[in-house]
C-alpha cells in the first residue's frame, strides 16, 4: 500500500470501471466498494471528512455510482461519530438509497436498514439481539466471544469473516474507556490502517455462518480479481490464529492450533493493549495450550509460565 496526500491508496491490477485505477483505502473501504459493485451490498454508507468528499463524489461519477448526502436528504443533524464528517450513502439507485436514510432513521442493522446494507438476515438478528441485550450490561459483553459461542466448527475459521479489527457497530461511544482504548489501539498501530482490514463489514452470526461465507467469497474475488497484491496482503493478515482476551487484548500469531493448542513461531502485528509482561511471556514461549481454569505457556515443550483464571479463546482463522 503506497501513501499519497489523500492517505493509503490501493493500486489495482485490474482497473475498475471508468478505468479507476487506484482507490484509497477508506471512504469508502475497499471492502464496501466490492460489496456495492457485486451486488452484494445495495447500500454501503461511509461518514467522509470534508477533505475527502471531492474524491469520493469524483470516484462514485466515474463508477456510475448514486451518492446521497444524507443529512441534508433528511433536513436534519442525525447522529454520527463525528460531526465534522458527512454521512453519504451509495448504492447503484438514488430510490434505495432514499429508503436506506429513512431506515437509517431507526439506526439498528435489525429490519430494512440491515437488509438495504446487505446483511445476512440471520446476522442482522444476531447483531440486535446482542446490541439490545448488551446494552443493559456495563461494560457490554464482546461480541467476538459470542460469534464464536454460536459457531458449531471450531477449527479452521474462514478468514473472510474474521471481524477482529472491524471496532465498527461494536463500540461503546458512551464509554471513555471504550473510547480511549479504541484510540490508543489506533495510535500503536498507524501504519496498518485497522479500520480497513476485513473482507465483510459486518459482525457475522457465527464463523460458520453459510451466507455470509457466500457473500463474503463474492466480495473477496472481486477484491483479488482488481488487486490481487493487496488480497493476498489481506489474506496474509487476517488468515492467521490469535489469542483472545477481549476487544483490546489479543495477540495475532504466525503458528498453527490443534485442539486447545497453539504452536508458534512470532507474534505479529497489530499491537494491542495486552500488558508487557505478557507481550514479554509470548515472546519467550512457542506455544500455549488453554483450559477452563488456567492457561499454559510453553517453550521447546516445557511449561514456562501458568497463568490462572480464565484462559483467552483460540481464534483458528485460515
Ligand atoms: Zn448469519
Amino acid at each position: 500500500m503506497k501513501k499519497n496526500e489523500s492517505g493509503r491508496a490501493i493500486r489495482l491490477e485490474r482497473p475498475l470501471e471508468g478505468g479507476v485505477r487506484s482507490i484509497s483505502v477508506n471512504d469508502p473501504t475497499f471492502s464496501d466498494l466490492a460489496g456495492v459493485l457485486t451486488g452484494m451490498k445495495p447500500v454501503t454508507y461511509t461518514d467522509c471528512a470534508p477533505h475527502r468528499l471531492a474524491y469520493l463524489t469524483g470516484l462514485c461519477r466515474k463508477l456510475k455510482l448514486e451518492t446521497l448526502f444524507v443529512e441534508e436528504f433528511l433536513g436534519r443533524q442525525a447522529p454520527h461519530f463525528n460531526n465534522d464528517k458527512k454521512m453519504i450513502f451509495i448504492g447503484r439507485e438514488r430510490a434505495i438509497l432514499e429508503k436506506a436514510a429513512k431506515a437509517w432513521l431507526h439506526c439498528s442493522t435489525d429490519g430494512e436498514w440491515g437488509r438495504l446494507l446487505g446483511y445476512p438476515d440471520c446476522c442482522a438478528r444476531a447483531f440486535a439481539d446482542w446490541y439490545n441485550e448488551s446494552a443493559l450490561r456495563d461494560p457490554r459483553p464482546e461480541i467476538i466471544t459470542r460469534i464464536l459461542l454460536n459457531t458449531k466448527k471450531r477449527p479452521a475459521l474462514d478468514f473472510r469473516l474474521n471481524n477482529l479489527w472491524n471496532y465498527f457497530s461494536r463500540m461503546d461511544f458512551n464509554d471513555p474507556k471504550d473510547c480511549s482504548s479504541y484510540r490508543k489501539m489506533l495510535d500503536m498501530n498507524r501504519e496498518m490502517d485497522l479500520p480497513s482490514l476485513h473482507v465483510i463489514s459486518w459482525h457475522p452470526c457465527s464463523y460458520d455462518c453459510a451466507r455470509s461465507r457466500e457473500k463474503a467469497g463474492v466480495m473477496f474475488s472481486f477484491m483479488r480479481h482488481h488487486a490481487p497484491g493487496y488480497a493476498a496482503a489481506l489474506e496474509n493478515m487476517l488468515a492467521r490464529p490469535a489469542l483472545f482476551w477481549d476487544k483490546f487484548r489479543y495477540a495475532v500469531l504466525e503458528g498453527s492450533v490443534s485442539g486447545n493448542r497453539l504452536e508458534y513461531a512470532a507474534v505479529l502485528p497489530p499491537k494491542t493493549l495486552l500488558s508487557e509482561k505478557m507481550y514479554k511471556l509470548l515472546a519467550c514461549c512457542d506455544s500455549v495450550k488453554t483450559g477452563k481454569e488456567r492457561t499454559g505457556f510453553y517453550r521447546a515443550g516445557k511449561a514456562v509460565f501458568t497463568a490462572p483464571g480464565p484462559a483467552p479463546e483460540i481464534l483458528d482463522f485460515r
